[in-house]
């Protein structure tokens, strides 16, 4: 990389974007920071836009009265405000922006993931939801803009890192990622390469890993967000305690390396430090190892094909360090099967398991149901979901908008 890349960061105000923005201050020389969003916490977004100084700055959030006020504010450094998702889309659509970090939550991040790729952005992609719920159409549109679609998720990043030894030779920086990690400029009729025998993700189990299985039930809204090796959203958080974020991350894989679910393991790893592992066909398994931080994928889906010193922590090879992993007990964590079956069945599954997952978390989130309500109120609504096995994008928001009023449903009954 030769000349400075312009930059936006989608949810600056998140755990991902927080992390993103120290990886671009610690990288002024090779990254210019264009543009931020937030939705909501405007306190911290007026205090990012001081410290950091992008030239545009969008609160999604355009009808709240607090927006309405925050677009009055003087601008530091002649920045620009802007209101509404639709200004955010156009910005990162126009020749001010070269790589986009999606770090939005949810299906909300979609919308402006389709349109990075279309427009043949680098998507940094760390909102996996818009792999699980439109994996189909956002690959069939980097196939054509060749845009490139790097795995921000620790566990994607570390098998796009490992696959790249499946690839002797020189990496061409303008290879998309997909032909990068696979040979393949669309994994998902391609698969991976042959030498590929499967990948193993590893769950670090989440806070309730060590939990007597008949306590589950009364888990707390403290305890799900208490996660003993990540700092993350409030929303992974609870899908990290139910599994349910490995079962998206299975989904995830399937599309970003073309593998079908027979090729894709879930491990516990309860340390975090292998992020992930590809096992090849003669037996060598190559991991990816560094402490849990999330600046590093980060910075990688940055600099890539290139590698440099950053803000990320480091392994400490001068004390004792024990790995572990085992299988995962399908009894404590029944969402995991959920993303398997999404996987195998496709179509409009992800779109409506996404969609009851997000609208069963912000339920349990309010105090409503309990966290084992979460994963049978998603395999029930994804039994009931009237499948398509090749939806666009419309009749996928539909299916959305079906899941989470049948989540509402669900709770009114059990009031
Ligand atoms: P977060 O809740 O901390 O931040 C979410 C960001 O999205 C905030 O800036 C918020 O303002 C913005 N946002 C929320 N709703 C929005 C809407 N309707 N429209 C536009 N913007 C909206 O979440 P996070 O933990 O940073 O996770 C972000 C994404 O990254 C998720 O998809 C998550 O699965 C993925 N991810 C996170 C981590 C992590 O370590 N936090 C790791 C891997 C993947
Ligand atoms: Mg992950």
């Amino acid at each position: 990389m030769n000349r400075t890349h312009k930059v936006a960061i989608l949810g600056s105000t998140g755990s991902i974007g927080r992390s993103a923005l120290e990886v671009l201050q610690s990288h002024r020389e090779r990254f210019e920071l264009t543009c931020i969003t937030c939705h909501q916490q405007l306190e911290l977004f007026e205090k990012q836009c001081i410290e950091h100084q992008p030239a545009l700055a969008i609160v999604t959030d355009e009808l709240s009265p607090s927006t309405r006020r925050w677009l009055d504010g003087s601008d530091p450094k002649r920045m620009r405000r802007a209101a509404g998702s639709q200004a955010m889309i156009q910005a990162i659509s126009g020749p001010e922006v070269d790589i986009v970090i999606a770090a939005i939550v949810g299906v909300a991040g979609l919308e402006s993931s389709l349109a990075a790729v279309q427009n043949g952005k680098r998507l940094a992609l760390a909102n996996k939801e818009s792999l699980v719920v439109a994996g189909q159409l956002l690959l069939a549109s980097a196939k054509e803009s060749r845009a490139e679609i790097i795995p921000v998720d620790s566990e994607h990043c570390a098998i796009f890192q490992a696959l790249q030894c499946d690839r002797p030779g020189v990496i061409d920086p303008h290879t998309s990622v997909h032909e990068a990690a696979t040979g393949s400029i669309y994994p998902s009729v391609i698969n991976a390469s042959e030498s590929v025998e499967k990948i193993i993700l590893t769950a670090s189990g989440g806070p309730l890993r060590d939990w007597p299985l008949e306590d589950l039930e009364n888990a707390t809204i403290q305890d799900a967000l208490a996660h003993p090796t990540w700092s993350m959203g409030r929303k992974i958080t609870v899908d990290s305690a139910t599994m349910m974020n490995k079962a998206l991350e299975v989904i995830e894989a399937h599309w970003l390396f073309g593998l079908e679910a027979e090729k894709i393991q879930v491990v516990i790893h309860p340390q975090s430090i292998i992020h992930s592992m590809v096992e090849f066909r003669d037996g060598s398994v190559i991991a990816q190892l560094s402490p849990p931080d999330m600046r590093l994928p980060i910075q990688f889906a940055l600099t890539y094909p290139e590698r440099t010193s950053g803000p990320a922590k480091r392994m400490d090879w001068s004390t004792s360090q024990a790995l572990s992993w085992y299988p995962v007990d399908p009894d404590r964590y029944p969402a995991l099967e959920l993303g398997f079956e999404v996987t195998r069945r496709g179509g409009t599954c992800g779109a409506v398991l996404n969609a009851a997952n997000e609208a069963a978390v912000e339920l349990f989130l309010l105090g409503h149901i309990r966290l084992t309500d979460i994963a049978k109120i998603c395999r029930s609504v994804l039994q009931h979901h009237n499948f398509a096995p090749t939806p666009n994008l419309n009749e996928l928001l539909e299916q959305d908008r079906w899941a989470r009023h049948e989540v509402m449903r669900w709770n009114r009954s059990l009031c």
